[in-house]
C-alpha cells in the first residue's frame, strides 16, 4: 500500500532543514555586515585574493577549483568568524614579531616542534602563529589532495588563502597592530579595510600562473619579514600627515549600515595612499601570487592527482548540516561576547 504520509513527511522534513540553514546564514550575513569595519583585511579583499588566485591555477587544477571558484570566494572569511568562536583560532592570523626583539627572525625557528621546544607552545600563540599555521595549513591540503576528498581540499584552500593574505598584512606582525601604543588607534582598520574600500578597485592584481615553491616554510617567513619591514613606514606616514592636518579634517563621518560612523576623511585617505606608494597593492598582489603558488605546490607535492574525477563534486546535506552548525556556534558566541561586552 502506497502511503501518502511519507513523502509528505520528508518534503517537509526538508523544507524545515533548509529553512533553518537560510535563516542562519541570513543572521550570520546580517551580523558580518554589522562588524564589516573590524573585519581583517577586510571581507572584501579576502574575498578578492582567492578569487583571483583561482585563475592561476594549471588547467588541470582549474577543472575543480574554477568550478568552485564561489565557494573559494565566499569562504575566505571564515577563519575571521571562527576567531571569537573557536579556542585556538584567533592567534593564527598574525605573529607579533617584535615581543622577539630585533633578532626575531634570526631565533625564531622555522618549524614548529623546534619553536615549541624553544619557547613553549603557550607563549608562542599568545604572540601568534601565522608563519606555522601557513606551514600546517599546506600539510593538510597536500594530504587532502592525496586522497581526493573535495570537501576538505576546498574548505582548507579557502582557510588557506585566508592566513596567507592575512601573513601580508604588515600590521598583524606587530604588537602595535592597532597604533594603540603609539597613539594612532583605527590605524590597522584604516591600512586594511579602509584603503582597499576607497581605492582597490584601480588596483592591477592579475600575475602570471602560479609558481612551484620549493620551501613553504622559507616563503611563509619571507612574507612576515617583508611585512614587518613595512610597519615602519605604515606607522611613520600617518604620524607625519596626522601633523598636517586639522583633527576634523583627519576624519569625516558617514552613514553605514544606517549608524553613523567615524572613518578617516576621503582627502586624508588619499593622501596617505599616496605616501605609502602602492604599498597596499604590493602587499595584496603578492598575497594573490602566493595563496595561487601553494595551492599549486601542494597539488604538485601530492603527485598532482587528477581531479577531474572529483570536478562534479557538489556540497552534499551532509556539507550543508556541518557548515550550518559551524555557523550556529560561531553565532552563539558572537551573541555572548556581544552580551558580555554590554
Ligand atoms: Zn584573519
Amino acid at each position: 500500500m502506497v502511503s501518502h504520509c511519507a513523502p509528505k513527511k520528508i518534503f517537509s522534513e526538508e523544507a524545515k532543514f533548509f529553512f533553518i540553514i537560510t535563516l542562519i546564514l541570513s543572521l550570520v550575513k546580517g551580523q558580518n555586515e554589522a562588524l564589516g569595519s573590524d573585519i581583517r583585511w577586510g571581507f572584501w579583499a579576502h574575498k578578492r585574493i582567492n578569487r583571483m588566485a583561482t585563475f592561476r591555477l594549471p588547467p588541470e587544477m582549474q577543472v575543480f577549483y574554477k568550478k568552485h571558484i564561489e565557494y573559494l570566494t565566499e569562504n575566505a572569511t571564515n577563519p575571521d568568524k571562527r576567531r571569537y568562536a573557536v579556542v585556538g583560532e584567533a592567534e593564527r592570523h598574525f605573529i607579533d614579531l617584535d615581543v622577539y626583539g630585533d633578532s626575531a627572525l634570526l631565533i625564531l625557528p622555522k618549524f614548529w616542534p623546534a619553536a615549541v621546544a624553544r619557547f613553549g607552545e603557550d607563549s608562542l600563540r599568545k604572540h601568534g602563529i601565522v608563519p606555522w599555521q601557513i606551514q600546517q595549513s599546506a600539510y593538510q591540503l597536500t594530504e587532502a589532495f592525496k586522497t581526493k576528498n573535495p570537501g576538505r581540499i576546498l574548505k582548507v584552500s579557502a582557510d588557506l588563502g585566508h592566513y596567507v593574505a592575512d601573513a601580508h598584512v604588515p600590521l598583524h606582525t606587530t604588537r602595535n597592530y592597532n597604533g594603540q601604543l603609539s597613539g594612532q588607534e583605527g590605524i590597522h582598520g584604516f591600512w586594511e579595510s579602509r584603503l582597499p574600500e576607497l581605492f582597490a578597485g584601480n588596483y592591477d592584481l592579475w600575475i602570471g600562473p602560479a609558481e612551484y615553491c620549493d620551501n613553504i616554510a622559507i616563503e611563509a617567513w619571507k612574507i612576515v619579514r617583508d611585512s614587518h619591514l613595512a610597519c615602519d613606514s605604515v606607522f611613520l606616514f600617518e604620524k607625519q600627515l596626522t601633523l598636517r592636518f586639522k583633527k576634523d579634517e583627519k576624519y569625516s563621518y558617514e552613514l553605514r549600515n544606517n549608524v553613523l560612523t567615524r572613518s578617516y576623511s576621503r582627502e586624508f585617505s588619499e593622501k596617505y595612499h599616496q605616501m605609502l606608494a602602492k604599498q597596499v597593492e604590493r602587499r595584496m598582489k603578492a598575497s594573490v601570487k602566493m595563496v595561487g603558488d601553494i595551492w599549486y605546490t601542494c597539488w604538485v607535492n601530492a603527485g598532482q592527482p587528477d581531479l577531474r574525477e572529483i570536478s562534479g563534486f557538489a556540497p552534499g546535506i551532509k556539507e550543508a548540516q556541518e557548515q550550518a552548525e559551524e555557523q550556529k556556534s560561531w553565532l552563539q558566541k558572537l551573541f555572548n561576547v556581544r552580551t558580555e561586552s554590554d
